[in-house]
């Protein structure tokens, strides 16, 4: 399969195939399988978006809109957020869609199962009075002998330093797998803290919403990475980073290939 020498925003080329930074999100997909990445971010082929995808990406959104107006002393009753989140699911399905609900009947369920999970974390104690320091804080960090720089955006800095990523889930999480999981992207989110200030954050955390019937709100506390920790994730940046600019890209089987959406482009692959 002839490889085309095209990148979207993130990785858009500055030279035939370098990208100009990488993020985690990006690096965690080229290390899981770097066929479906090349489909997906280089090639950029579309697929319906999944309702899974759909109701993190308004989650996400909704408590976005939720910090922002607290942060400024706006209304965030819950009335002004269910409008809020309202016209994110729209929005969102309008730009990202079409998401393959199964039916209009199961759409109506979704949204209305969205909207309790949120209102679930905006009832829990995960709610400080005390404000967040910052609310989506883009950042990047220099990783020595990495080329491009590492960006990426953290959900919420609490007052403390402490960085939070929300997560969305439809069954409560393992706490030691979450952590695993997650390591890649929240250790580097403590790389890009530690430049920005000077400082380490004391915890590094992830705020489940999971979706059951009764919607539940679970943190997760991740001690920082030590030296080891730290040079074990540089290691994975330079891992893909070279892969990516040698266009090393080919199928890797596993447990992913059960959700993946390229599964015919990649029964196509040959490595000509
Ligand atoms: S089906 Fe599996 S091996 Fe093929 S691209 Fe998808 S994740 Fe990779």
């Amino acid at each position: 399969m002839a490889l085309m020498k095209k990148f979207p925003s993130e990785a858009s080329s500055s030279s035939a195939i370098r990208p100009d930074y990488l993020s985690p999100s990006s690096v965690k997909s080229y290390l899981s399988c770097s066929l479906r990445f090349f489909f997906e971010r280089v090639a950029q082929i579309r697929k319906p978006t999944t309702v899974a995808l759909h109701v993190g990406k308004v989650i996400h959104a909704t408590l976005q809109s939720f910090n922002f107006t607290r942060w400024r002393g706006e209304d965030y009753s819950k009335d002004a957020m269910e409008t809020a989140f309202s016209s994110h699911f729209q929005e969102l399905e309008k730009l990202e869609g079409p998401v393959d609900y199964a039916d209009e009947e199961t759409r109506q369920k979704v949204l209305s199962c969205t909207w309790n999970t949120i209102k679930a974390y905006m009832d829990s104690d995960e709610v400080f009075s005390q404000m967040p320091l910052g609310v989506e804080v883009g950042l990047s960090a220099s990783i020595p002998g990495l080329p491009v720089p590492v960006r990426g955006v953290i959900d919420l800095v609490q007052h403390d330093l402490t960085a939070v990523d929300y997560k969305s889930a439809a069954a409560k999480p393992d706490t030691g797998h979450a952590a695993f999981d997650h390591e890649l992207q929240l250790v580097t989110y403590q790389m890009m803290i530690e430049e920005a200030t000077g400082d380490t954050p004391p915890s590094l955390d992830l705020i489940y919403l999971v979706k059951t019937k009764t919607p539940q709100v679970i943190r997760v506390k991740i001690p920082p990475a030590d030296n080891q920790r730290k040079q074990r994730i540089t290691d994975l940046y330079k891992i893909a980073c070279e892969g990516i600019t040698t266009e090393r890209f080919h199928p890797q089987p596993g447990m992913q290939c059960t959700w993946c959406q390229y599964r015919k482009e990649c029964s196509e692959w040959c490595n000509k």
